[in-house]
C-alpha cells in the first residue's frame, strides 16, 4: 500500500491511499464516505495505532477518485521524533571518498524542520557554496522499539520512502562533522509518499537514480549498502528507542558533487530528480536566498 500526506484547497493538510500504480489517490475523507471506516486524522496516527491491515481489506473496492497529479502531496511525515541519517554506508560511496566503511552505523540527525515536500524548492542560505545532492532511501519505522535484534528488525518497519539529504559540504568540513551543514530548513526534501513494506519484496535490492537537470548523477542500488537495514535498526535501537514514525535515512551511493574530480555543485535553478525503484520520484529546484 501507497500512504501519502496531501494539502487540499479549502480542506487543508490531510492524507490519502495511492492507487498501486501511483497515478491516483483517494483521500481519507473518501476513503470514510466509501467505506464507513473511520481512519485516524493524520498519518502519524494511521501508524501508530496500527490501521494498516485492515485498510488493506478493502483496496480492492474503493475507487481512487482523484488525479494523483491534480493533488499537493507532502512530506509524508511533518514531526518524527527524530530523523536519523547514516554517513558512509555505501561502499561505492565510500570508496569514491577514500575512506572505509565502519562496521557500525556513523550516524547523525537532522532536525525535523528540514523536512521538505517532494516537489518543493530546496531554498538554500546565500552563504553555502558547495551544495550537494545525496539520495537515499528511507525507513519509516512503524512503532516504538528497543534493543532489537537484526532477525527481528522488520517487525519494527511500517514502509520505505525517498529522502534528499541534501548537504552544504563547505560548511561540513569547516565543522569537521555533519550537523550544521545538514541542517538547514527545507535540506530533506522527502516522499512522494510511505510505500508500506509487504510491497517491497527486497529492499537491499532497488535501483536509486539521481538527476540533475536531466542528467543522470547518481546509478546504484541499495544492495550496494555496507550495513544492512536490518542491522542499522538493531544497532540504532541499543543505542535510542526509535519511535513510530521516525526516518531512517540509510545513506547515499556513489557519485555526489563532492566526489568529481570537478565537481558539479548545485546551482541556483537546478533541479535534482531522484527515483527510487518502487518508490516514485521526487523533484525539487534549487533556490537561492
Ligand atoms: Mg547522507
Amino acid at each position: 500500500m501507497k500512504i501519502g500526506r496531501i494539502k487540499i484547497h479549502q480542506v487543508g493538510e490531510t492524507y490519502g491511499i495511492i492507487s498501486p500504480d501511483g497515478k491516483r489517490i483517494i483521500t481519507k475523507l473518501d476513503f470514510q464516505e466509501q467505506t464507513g471506516v473511520p481512519i485516524p486524522q493524520t498519518i502519524k496516527e494511521f501508524i501508530v495505532r496500527g490501521w494498516i491491515d485492515e485498510v488493506k481489506k478493502y483496496l480492492a473496492d474503493i475507487n481512487f477518485s482523484d488525479k494523483i497529479n491534480s493533488i499537493d502531496l507532502l512530506a509524508p511525515i511533518p514531526d518524527p521524533s527524530k530523523i536519523i541519517c547514516l554517513a558512509f554506508n555505501y561502499y561505492d560511496h565510500a570508496r569514491d571518498s577514500g575512506l572505509t566503511p565502519s562496521d557500525e552505523p556513523v550516524i547523525f540527525i537532522k532536525p525535523r524542520t528540514t523536512l521538505n515536500h517532494p516537489f518543493n524548492d530546496i531554498v538554500c542560505p546565500y552563504f553555502v557554496q558547495r551544495l550537494d545532492y545525496e539520495a537515499e532511501l528511507a525507513v519509516i519505522i512503524g512503532k516504538n522499539t528497543k534493543n532489537i535484534e537484526p532477525k527481528n528488525a522488520s517487525e519494527c518497519i511500517f514502509g520505505y520512502t525517498i529522502l534528499h539529504d541534501v548537504s552544504a559540504r563547505d560548511i561540513q568540513f569547516k565543522d569537521k562533522q555533519f550537523t550544521r551543514g545538514k541542517s538547514i530548513d527545507t535540506f530533506a526534501p522527502c516522499g512522494p509518499w510511505i510505500t508500506t513494506k509487504d510491497e517491497i519484496n527486497n529492499p537491499q535490492n532497488l535501483q536509486i537514480v539521481t538527476k540533475v537537470n536531466g542528467e543522470i548523477r547518481q546509478n546504484s542500488s541499495s544492495s550496494k549498502m555496507v550495513i544492512s537495514i536490518e542491522k542499522i535498526i538493531s544497532s540504532l535501537s541499543k543505542v535510542m528507542t526509535l519511535e513510530a514514525g521516525d526516518i531512517i535515512s540509510t545513506g547515499t551511493p556513489a557519485g555526489v558533487a563532492m566526489s568529481m574530480k570537478e565537481p558539479k555543485y548545485l546551482k541556483n535553478g537546478d533541479v535534482v530528480e531522484i527515483t527510487i525503484e518502487n518508490l516514485g520520484t521526487i523533484r525539487n529546484r534549487i533556490t537561492f536566498a
